[in-house]
């Protein structure tokens, strides 16, 4: 079945999936697990329509391209065209809040980055972004303080908070509003808090936003 996106609960959203505009960096504790350095403005990637899968389904992996990286994100869906937004048009246009994964050939990457090339076949490949359902926005209090919980086999991997990150959810929205326009359907990733790792077939991952969202999904 086409993968649409869906509220939590189980309403469909209208419009259909655009692209993803992912912030890379966007955690300092990150960047520098990575020994990247930490940037001063928003790094930015794409993902297609075809990297997006149900993250309450079971995922494969690529085979055969080294490591495969979970990195857990805080997924914004986008319900408004936004073209050099204003800080509050972006906050209007925020039309669901949920959790993803950026999936991440760790080693395809390192070897892109060390020749200086684009990252898309690391990031971009088909089913590299499983995506949650979305919370309505008047269910988030505070979009800057939500904990972002990655437990992989019972133990805890990654416990950020969206308070951590560099640039926030509102500033990130109006900035890639600038670079390219946000249309209804469109994903904002907004980067991963520390602690990311390579996944292995038969892994159990839980992924929360601490008491607003908790989805248990498999690794084929
Ligand atoms: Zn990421």
């Amino acid at each position: 079945m086409k993968y649409q996106h869906t509220f939590t609960d189980g309403t469909i959203f209208q419009s259909p999936l655009g692209k993803l505009v992912c912030a890379g960096r966007n955690y300092a504790d990150h960047a520098r697990e990575l020994n990247n350095p930490v940037p001063t403005e928003p790094v930015l990637f794409m993902k297609p329509a075809t990297a997006v899968v149900p993250l309450s389904e079971p995922f494969s992996l690529p085979a055969d391209q080294g490591e495969c990286h979970f990195e857990t994100e805080l997924a914004v869906l986008v319900g408004e065209t936004l073209c050099q937004a204003s800080a509050i048009e972006a906050r209007r246009a925020i039309a669901g809040v949920g959790i993803g994964l950026d999936l991440t050939l760790r080693d395809v990457q390192q070897a892109l980055k060390s020749k200086g090339l684009p990252w898309e076949k690391a990031k971009a490949f088909d089913g590299s972004c499983p995506l949650s359902a979305f919370l309505t926005p008047e269910r988030i209090n505070d979009i800057q303080n939500i904990q972002i919980r990655m437990t992989r086999n019972g133990e805890i991997k990654q416990d950020g908070n969206t308070e951590q990150m560099l640039t926030g959810v509102i500033d990130l929205l109006v900035y890639i509003s600038n670079c390219f326009t946000l249309e209804p359907g469109d994903v904002v990733m907004t980067g991963t808090p520390a602690g990311v790792g390579p996944l292995t077939s038969g892994d159990q991952l839980k992924a929360e936003l601490v008491g607003l969202l908790a989805v248990d999904c498999t690794v084929i």
